[in-house]
């Protein structure tokens, strides 16, 4: 294609090539635009997998998956791995942390979420949250090079405390983590250890507000409860934590000497509304209009977690992949219906197709409004699920056959130790 040719088309840049931005770019397909995907990072992740990277069960290449080669048979796509720190609405361009800047005649910013301490910032050196590989593989990290330091301590306070695992937050992800920590611990590495009984850990969900799981329904919440604690997790609810160190945590006046500290307890918006100078909510997500564009800047839009949405009936988005998708290929349908000269605004309409959420071996809550489901039908519901929404069929068989080592055959493959720094 002429380089002049590709000069006099509408250069629409996508930040972010997570859910949102990849689908927004997926849905231009033959649209004759100039695309330019930025992402700070190579790989396009599926983060609803990353708790199974960081508990064994998976390997990181099983769910992330390079963008340049996702993209490679799109001419009208270029792809470039840049970390943006700035956008620069009056000129219309981005601005790079190396300096370097782009120009755009459209921009969608799909920059996702990130941890939140509640300004408890230095928690964070001790409590890793989960959103990048790299963090899936530094808590796999902590959590078998506990196991291993047990295994030479003699028996007391230090071996209780490498023993003791506290998970912070019991959403989706802390529910998650904890249940496969505990099955860790109670089924799978004890015949590996010769000098610990690993079902001694100590495997803890610490959750502020008085339920599991708190965004399903009663029911499913006290369901989940009941089957962590079936699998050895002792439940704190109604508790906050209020100090972490490298030596453990407090909860009110009980001081608890533990090793390995998760935190999955709070998420913020990327920092996407400082860039535009928009109005955003206490998450930090930027207030879009109907549209999902920028108030004042009909050709910014941003998408997915870095937006605060609400429904038709005012209740807001959530922050998971669906809605994050939805949006991309709304705001796709808004640029085509745009390039064909039609500019009517055209409001943004969320479709929630379900919740789910798993809890270690065969156990899963899932809710379909009208329809709950709970045990082992919810965890194959929630299997298959994955599984189809995975990208190309070598990863959805390369899964599946971890999923059936694991669960079958009780031996995680992927429990190697790794040190980036060594
Ligand atoms: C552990 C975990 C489990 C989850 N489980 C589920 C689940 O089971 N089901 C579900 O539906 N949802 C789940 N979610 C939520 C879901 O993953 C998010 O809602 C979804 O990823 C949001 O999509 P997004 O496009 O907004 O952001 P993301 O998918 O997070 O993508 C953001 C992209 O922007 C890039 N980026 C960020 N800042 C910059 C910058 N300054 N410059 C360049 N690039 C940048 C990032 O590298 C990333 O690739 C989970 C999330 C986590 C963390």
């Amino acid at each position: 294609m002429a380089e002049t040719e590709i000069r006099d088309r509408h250069r629409l840049v996508v930040v972010g090539g997570g859910f949102g931005g990849l689908q927004c770019v997926k849905s231009l397909r033959g649209a004759g635009l100039d695309i330019t995907l930025i992402d700070r990072r190579n790989h396009h992740l599926f983060q609803p997998l990353l708790y199974q990277a960081a508990t064994t069960i998976l390997s990181p290449a099983e769910i992330a998956w390079p963008l340049r080669q996702m993209l490679r048979g799109r001419e009208d796509v270029t792809t470039l791995m840049a970390e943006v720190s700035d956008v620069d609405v009056t000129v219309r361009e981005i601005v790079l942390t190396d300096g370097a800047r782009l120009g755009y005649d459209s921009l969608v910013l799909a920059t996702g979420a990130r941890h939140s301490y509640f300004g408890n910032d230095t928690w964070a050196d001790h409590a890793p949250g989960l959103k990048t590989l790299e963090d899936a593989t530094r808590i796999r990290r902590m959590i078998l090079t506990a196991f291993e330091r047990a295994e030479r301590l003699p028996e007391g306070e230090a071996r209780r405390a490498a023993l003791t695992f506290a998970v912070i937050g019991a959403g989706p992800t802390g529910a998650e983590l904890v249940g496969i920590i505990a099955e860790l611990a109670h089924r799978i590495l004890p015949r590996d250890f010769r000098r610990i009984d690993t079902r001694d850990a100590r495997v803890m969900l610490i959750e502020a507000g008085d339920r599991v799981l708190s965004a399903f329904p009663d029911t499913l919440s006290d369901y989940a409860a009941g089957a962590l604690a079936a699998q050895g997790v002792e439940l704190r609810t109604g508790m906050a934590v209020t100090a972490i160190d490298e030596t453990g945590i407090t909860i009110g006046a009980e001081r608890i000497a533990c090793d390995t500290v998760l935190w999955a307890a709070g998420v913020q918006a990327s920092r996407a509304g400082g860039w535009l100078g928009a109005e955003v909510d206490r998450a930090g997500r930027v207030h879009v209009a109907p549209d999902l564009s920028v108030p004042g800047h009909p050709e910014v839009f941003v998408i997915g977690d870095t937006a605060a949405v609400s429904d038709a009936a005012g209740t807001p988005v959530p922050g998971i992949a669906p809605a994050a998708k939805q949006m991309g290929a709304h705001v796709a349908k808004i640029l085509q219906a745009r390039l064909r000269g039609n500019d009517a605004p055209d409001p943004f309409r969320y479709a929630h197709a379900g919740s789910l959420a798993t809890l270690g071996r065969s156990a899963a809550i899932a809710d379909f409004g009208r329809l709950h489901l709970r045990g082992a039908l919810a965890w194959w519901v929630w299997g298959i699920a994955h599984i189809f929404f995975l990208i190309g069929n070598r990863s959805r068989i390369s899964v599946a056959l971890s999923w059936l080592w694991s669960y079958a055959i009780r031996k995680n493959a992927a429990r190697l130790i790794t040190r980036p720094d060594r």
